[in-house]
């Protein structure tokens, strides 16, 4: 029986990622652990951005109120989450301040300026930065915060068709970052009353973590021409005819990194995905008395050769068992061991962070053993990932609260909003959306015929 995983504040604690001592309930201080992480998951993005042409832009933190109160659902959905600037020192300001909840507001305006000519489009956009939102449900880091690290791609298009290779993109990248993060995901079109606020339609990414719930760590919408319309976003085309442009936008945030962590973590603590790893592997010489020399030297050597590889050595006077448990921790992927018999042998042992298998390498063999072992923990964690995830999938045909505990229920659904929350209700969760295939049957509420497979789980 496996043993029970730790709750993520204690992993994030004992990992050094964040210190969750801070002044404002929902905000915590990233450490230089969890900073290094989280930057590497930032360049990971970067570089997919870069890949499709997208131009990273920073917008600031303030928006003036008359800004956010141009597209009304989008105001319906955040105005109860703003955080509003309403002083300047002593004086008070004549027009509020906002503190970006999402950077639409901010951005659209600026977008009817420079958009003229259907040579301007498309426009692709992205920026990296925090958005603020006061969070009236229980906060959790990492999981549900007020402060969040937040990855925003904006475009404009000149047709819908255009949009819609742009959303096709987006789930393409959506797929290579999950890949890295060793994170499999269910792709579920919104129900229209948990869409964006503002958004055509919206797609959402779920991953199931081991606590028996999905956890959305991406979305990707279409606006189809709602918010140009509202802030003015027009082109001409080569006739010199005007049209709204129409937008899409792919969020993000560090409930990625939320995500990877309940989903790999064991009894011992973190355990990261080598591409995430800000240290690959750590050398950790074995001293016996009289024989200190000979395994220094020999470990000095190795770190050496390792040193590119993103290897440290941890050569601190302290036992080896609290030095593995320190490194085990922090999720640090590979140990290499060595004592004075592996110096006899020419060898190393290796330890692997995830199955915690120990293999005996001869030095010659160790470096490329080492990208092989790494690419191998990658596809073990996904696959065992996506195990999970498949295994927790259940067909229903009825309304059955127990056999849908902890599950991932999959069900025909005729769409209606009534049958939608007959459903969440009856369960005790929530409608994820639908997936893209089709199968006949019948309404799991209404029993009307129809050939929609919907997702329905607990989330956060
Ligand atoms: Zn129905």
């Amino acid at each position: 029986m496996k043993e029970k995983a730790k709750k993520i504040n204690e992993i994030m604690d004992e990992a050094g990622i964040c210190d969750m001592r801070y002044g404002v309930k929902g905000m915590y201080i990233w450490l230089p652990y969890g900073m290094e992480i989280r930057n590497r998951i930032d360049s990971m993005i970067r570089g997919e951005m870069k890949r499709t042409n997208h131009g990273e832009v920073n917008f600031p933190l303030l928006i003036p109120e008359n800004y956010f109160k141009r597209e009304e659902e989008h105001i319906k959905g955040f105005s109860s989450q703003v955080y509003w600037v309403t002083h300047g020192g002593d004086k008070k300001l004549k027009r509020r301040l906002l503190l970006r909840p999402t950077s639409e507001t901010a951005m659209y305006p600026s977008f009817a300026l420079w958009i003229r000519t259907h040579k301007d489009l498309p426009l692709k956009t992205f920026q990296i930065v925090n958005t603020y939102r006061y969070e009236t449900k229980q906060t959790r880091p990492l999981i549900r915060v007020r402060e969040i690290h937040f990855f925003e791609s904006h475009t404009a298009h000149d047709t819908f068709e255009d949009s819609e290779a742009q959303v096709r993109e987006d789930m393409g990248i959506m797929e290579r970052l999950g890949k890295k993060l060793c994170l499999p995901y269910l792709l579920n079109k919104r129900p229209e009353w948990d869409k964006f606020a503002g958004a055509y339609y919206s797609l959402g990414a779920d991953a199931y973590t081991p606590e028996g719930r999905t956890l959305q760590i991406g979305t990707i919408h279409n606006y189809r021409d709602n918010f140009a319309r509202a802030y003015n976003i027009k082109y001409k085309d080569e006739e010199g005819e005007e049209h709204y442009a129409h937008q899409t936008t792919y969020g993000m945030s560090d409930r990625l990194l939320g995500a990877v962590i309940l989903t790999h973590s064991d009894s011992t603590g973190l355990v990261l995905p080598p591409e995430i790893a800000p240290i690959k592997g750590v050398v950790i010489p074995i001293i016996f008395k009289g024989k200190e020399k000979k395994v220094m030297d020999f470990a000095e050597k190795l770190h050496e050769e390792l040193n590119g590889k993103g290897f440290v050595m941890d050569d601190r006077e302290m036992t080896p068992g609290s030095k593995y448990y320190e490194w085990e921790k922090k999720g640090v992927p590979i140990r290499i061991e060595v004592g004075p018999r592996d110096v006899d042998e020419n060898s190393v042992v290796m330890v692997l962070r995830d199955t915690k298998e120990k293999i005996k390498v001869k030095v010659e063999d160790m470096s490329s053993r080492i990208d092989e072992e790494l690419d191998a923990m990658s596809e073990r964690l996904y696959k065992k990932a996506e195990e999970l995830l498949k295994s927790r999938i259940v067909r229903i045909e009825s309304l059955d609260k127990r056999k849908a505990s902890r599950k991932i229920v999959r069900f025909s659904w005729c769409g209606s909003e009534e049958c939608g929350h007959t459903i969440e209700d009856a369960l005790d969760m929530s409608l994820l959306g639908t997936g893209s295939e089709r199968e006949n049957g019948r309404c799991v509420v209404c029993h009307k015929e129809c050939d929609t497979i919907a997702y329905g789980a607990k989330t956060y």
